[in-house]
């Protein structure tokens, strides 16, 4: 997913890492800005870490990163909704559903397509 900020394009990307018996989620989110050399990569999962410039930041990296990228996570986060919460066919309308537990889906009231799963640890745990 990409996002257009002022500095560049911003990308985030989840996945696993750590041992595959014992996986851990991660996000990473990465800013490319157009000049040679300067981007910042935020990566939050078993280890937490920033690199911006080229250097590696392990002291409250996430402040670094926001500081920045000039936007904080919790309105990246906001941004991200609102990006993933219009279907491929233009509508805006959804209606949520639950699935397994701590899964909410969001179903488009167009196509019924599912244009987003959440999956709330918290909720299971
Ligand atoms: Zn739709």
């Amino acid at each position: 997913m990409l996002v257009q900020l002022a500095k560049g394009m911003l990308s985030v990307k989840t996945g696993d890492e750590g041992p595959r018996h014992d996986p851990y989620g991660y996000i990473e989110w990465t800013l490319v800005t157009p000049y040679k050399g300067k981007s910042a990569q935020l990566h939050c999962g078993l280890a937490e870490f920033a690199v911006i410039d080229g250097k590696h930041i392990e002291d409250d990296p996430t402040s670094a990163f926001e500081q920045y990228i000039g936007v904080t996570l919790k309105s990246l986060e906001r941004a991200m909704h609102r990006i993933r919460s219009r279907c491929k066919c233009g509508c805006t309308e959804f209606r949520t559903m639950d699935g397994y537990p701590g899964e909410t889906m969001a179903v488009c009231t167009e196509c019924q397509n599912i244009v987003y799963c959440d999956f709330d640890k918290s909720a299971v745990e």
